[in-house]
């Protein structure tokens, strides 16, 4: 087991900086995942850390040592890709015991391993049979099984499950999490797929164009995202956004604007910065109809435009006015397109956010799990050790941004 550190690392190809400035720990038996949009730079990150990528600038460690140089094979890791890379004309028996003639272990042993791991992943009737002859979900348990063979240092993971349909998928995600339990291996886990990644990391990095947003517990995320894009990443349905106004009474609180109503806003949590041009967001369930009114929420007319029945729930498109929200209905409410109802929005569940950075306004409520930790920020996990450093040039990041890079005066 180890524990994982990208320092001040970016990675170019051309001009272009496609991972930005990562700084991230991933602590000794922690199940990580990395998550963003298709580009975002994950599959990169995951490939420095794996030695097939090396970092342009900044430093990759696990546990003590600095890897930047390290071959793949020297790193004691152990990667599962999407593509479960077997060897097709092997049986699964020699596809699990590749690697172990590769490094001239013990046969007698090997056939032991190959064994345990075989029984641990249910394969055991196919370990004569070859991967043309399985289906995804036994490939991918053979994709497993084959990185299972050694105890590695790390785990990683790039969007295994990604081939799987739905059902296998979910099945997939229980038994990575019960082997993760078991072996305690580091993991670090690449997906694109938000569900995936609130179901399965011990914490969540979220990156977009090339930049890691917030690292936190899927909780945490959910509730105090650091910023609009992890906001309306993170949940389904997205959350609503929409324009609004803040103002603040000497004295008496502050209130923001939006959608003809104004919803009060808890004065001690508004950050410093705060201006009167904000984005509001609030999720679906966080919209309530018909609700009693405990006096906490605010009301507001809307008109249905669309129902959407997920069967345990429905999902209803409303317009106010003519903005658009989604809010979540219990299943048969009987509601139908063009009805007239009633929303109480959840002035405490409010988010808000600044429009030109995106930025949250607001701290973590009291007593909740990230007011505990701290207060969330642009790149929570960031550590900076400038004095070592140096500027050396300009770089466009994938935003179209000109970044200044910085590099260890030692690297
Ligand atoms: P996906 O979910 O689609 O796999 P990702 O978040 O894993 O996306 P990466 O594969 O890391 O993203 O790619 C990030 C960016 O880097 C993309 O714009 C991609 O086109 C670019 N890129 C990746 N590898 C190379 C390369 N070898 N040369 C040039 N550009 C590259």
């Amino acid at each position: 087991m180890a524990e994982v550190r990208y320092e001040g690392v970016y990675k170019l190809f051309g001009d272009d900086a496609v991972v930005e400035n990562l700084n991230l720990h991933v602590a000794d038996g922690e199940f990580l995942v990395l998550v963003g949009p298709s580009g975002c730079g994950k599959t990169t990150s995951l490939r420095m850390l794996a030695g097939f990528e090396r970092p342009t600038y900044g430093r990759v460690w696990i546990d003590d040592a600095v890897v930047n140089t390290v071959p793949p094979k020297a790193r004691d890791i152990a990667m599962v890709f999407q593509s479960y890379a077997l060897f097709p004309h092997m049986t699964v028996r020699q596809n699990l015991a590749f690697g172990t003639k590769v490094r001239r272990e013990p046969q007698q042993e090997a056939r032991a391993r190959v064994a345990e791991v075989a029984d641990l992943l249910g394969l055991t009737p196919l370990l004569d049979r070859r991967p043309a002859a399985l289906s995804g979900g036994q490939r991918q348990r053979v994709a497993l099984g084959r990185a299972l063979m050694r105890r590695p240092k790390v785990f990683l993971m790039d969007e295994p499950l990604s081939n799987l349909d739905a059902a296998l998928r979910v099945q997939m995600r229980t038994e990575l999490g019960h082997l993760h339990r078991r072996f305690g291996i580091t993991t670090v886990y690449v997906t694109h797929d938000q569900v995936e990644a609130m179901t399965m990391g011990d914490r969540i990095a979220v990156m977009s164009e090339g930049r890691l947003q917030q690292v936190d517990t899927p909780e945490t995320l959910y509730d105090n995202p650091a910023t609009l894009f992890v906001a309306t990443f993170i949940g389904s349905p997205k959350m609503n956004v929409v324009q609004g106004r803040l103002t603040t009474d000497r004295g008496e609180g502050a209130v923001v604007e939006c959608l003809g109503v104004r919803l009060p806003v808890d004065r001690t949590r508004l950050l410093s910065g705060a201006r009167e041009d904000v984005l509001l967001g609030i999720r679906p369930e966080d919209i309530a109809w018909r609700a009693i009114s405990d006096g906490s929420g605010v009301c507001l007319m809307a008109e249905v435009d669309l129902v959407e029945p997920m069967g345990h729930e429905a999902y209803v498109r409303v317009l106010v006015g003519a903005t658009p929200l989604v809010t979540r209905f219990p299943p048969r409410s009987g509601v139908r397109s063009h009805d007239q109802i009633e929303l109480i929005l959840d002035s405490s569940r409010i988010h808000l956010f600044d429009p030109t950075t995106g930025v949250s306004l607001l701290a973590p409520a009291s007593g909740s799990a990230a007011a505990a930790a701290r207060t969330p920020g642009y790149g929570a996990d960031e550590r900076r050790d400038d004095k070592s450093r140096e500027i050396i040039e300009s770089i466009r990041s994938p935003a179209g941004r000109t970044v200044s890079v910085r590099r260890r005066s030692d690297n």
